[in-house]
């Protein structure tokens, strides 16, 4: 038998631990039941500290941690997927492309960010949303150093006020006072379609978050879109025109295409509808997860957020669910009632609030050091050592806050 996983995020990489677990607890060895994970890298993408400087160290080795639960991995992307013959078709680096089978598959091929067709994003626009971009957008920061010192050059746009452009933003006057001095006189300015910033975060949040803005001298334009942008400047819908040299695109995430291989119902997301025990309802043996599915987390009508924390325990119930099927074992219905957030303002701190109406638990400082351990301990891979690694991925216990 098989269990294949798509993908080596923070859902796949657990769905892998919690399938490995239940299959170790049973007692079953790795030949009677084999678990692949297909990623394109076998490392794990630190994509919730993307926004940091040095976002080429943001990943985490994942191949003796495989070796050490018995998953195998392999190299390549998922291409295609013909549920009825269950087979995931796989095309690797040198492009050689071969079919896998599989028993249960679980889809954890998690989220991108979505760019609309605006003049010039395409070709001027940068993000924080995958490695490569962090990447590129770190270099094009210190190669403004060597250009000359417009207000241009000094001006960051950040386009989408909600929580990666917050972090974006906050993040920004460091980061250009290390590249370019302290007396550039840098600008960062936010502009979103909504009138107020971080609309998702409530009312409590808010005072917080623009308190942190004004700190920091980070200006917004709210109630505007964008209608263009070039190597020198964005125009907004207002008529604005804002002379810079760099555009973040932080504005709204889709689920990767991936899941449109799968003849299921999707949100506008693009996410996959599954049911209580992250099943493709509609389509024998497949499992979505992560930032690939819309689950329920609890009785009360709340849904699972594109959010590590929430890919994290989803992860861990779509593998012991595609496992335990395969074992003939009972499922377990995924649930997450705990919700947090933990927001960083760059140099005003960090915001830590709690529930789904978000209430404010935490600021500056305190909050600062909640958000350090997040981003450098919790959200990082279990060490490479079977017996704590397999015990760490308790679908019950997985990031229950
Ligand atoms: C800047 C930023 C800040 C964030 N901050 C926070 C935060 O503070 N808190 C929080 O909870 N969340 C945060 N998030 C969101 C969080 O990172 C995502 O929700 C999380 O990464 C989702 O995990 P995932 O495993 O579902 O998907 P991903 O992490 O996107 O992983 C998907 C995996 O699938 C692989 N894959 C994709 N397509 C294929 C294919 N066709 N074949 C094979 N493999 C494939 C990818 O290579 C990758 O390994 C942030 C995100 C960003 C970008």
């Amino acid at each position: 038998m098989r269990l294949v996983i798509i993908g080596a995020g923070f859902a796949g990489m657990y769905a892998a631990l919690s399938a490995a677990r239940l299959r170790d607890i049973q007692g079953v060895s790795p030949e009677q039941l084999e678990i692949a994970l297909v990623a394109p890298q076998p490392t794990l993408v630190v994509r919730p500290r993307l926004y940091e400087p040095h976002p080429e160290t943001l990943t985490a080795p994942l191949l003796e941690l495989f070796h050490a639960i018995d998953v195998v991995y392999v190299q390549g992307s998922a291409e295609a997927v013909d549920a009825s013959a269950r087979t995931v078709g796989i095309a690797a680096a040198d492009g050689v492309r071969k079919p896998l089978s599989y028993d249960r598959l679980v889809l954890a091929s998690g989220s991108r960010l979505f760019r609309p067709n605006i003049p010039g994003l395409a070709a001027h626009g940068f993000s924080v949303d995958s490695l490569d971009d962090a990447v590129a957008l770190d270099r094009h920061l210190h190669g403004l150093a060597g250009r000359p010192a417009t207000d241009g050059r000094n001006t960051v746009v950040v386009v989408g006020g909600g929580f990666t452009g917050i972090e974006a933003a906050t993040e920004m006057p460091a980061r250009l006072r290390a590249i370019l001095g302290n007396d550039a006189g840098t600008r960062v300015i936010i502009v979103d379609r909504n009138n107020v910033i971080a609309p998702d975060m409530g009312l409590d949040s808010r005072p917080v978050i623009e308190d942190a803005l004004r700190q920091l001298g980070v200006e917004t334009r709210l109630g505007v879109g964008v209608a263009s942008l070039d190597e020198s400047g964005i125009t907004l819908s207002s008529g604005e025109l804002i002379g810079t040299e760099t555009v973040i695109w932080a504005a709204g995430i889709r689920a990767a295409p991936l899941t449109e291989q799968i003849s299921a119902e999707r949100d506008n997301s693009g996410r996959l509808l599954v049911d209580r025990e992250l099943r493709v309802p509609a389509v024998q043996g497949v499992f979505a997860t992560g930032d690939a599915a819309r689950a329920a987390c609890d009785d009360d009508g709340n849904y699972a957020l594109m959010s590590c924390q929430h890919a994290t325990r989803m992860g861990a119930f779509a593998g012991h669910n595609a496992a335990a099927e395969l074992l003939d074992l009972p499922t377990r219905p995924y649930h997450q009632k705990a919700y947090v957030t933990c927001l960083d303002l760059g140099e005003a701190g960090a915001l830590f609030t709690r529930g789904w109406e978000r209430k404010v638990e935490m600021v500056g400082e305190v909050a600062k050091k909640t958000k350090h351990e997040i981003n450098t301990v919790w959200i990082y891979p279990p060490k490479a050592e079977r017996a704590a690694a397999l015990a760490s991925a308790d679908p019950e216990r997985v990031t229950d806050l």
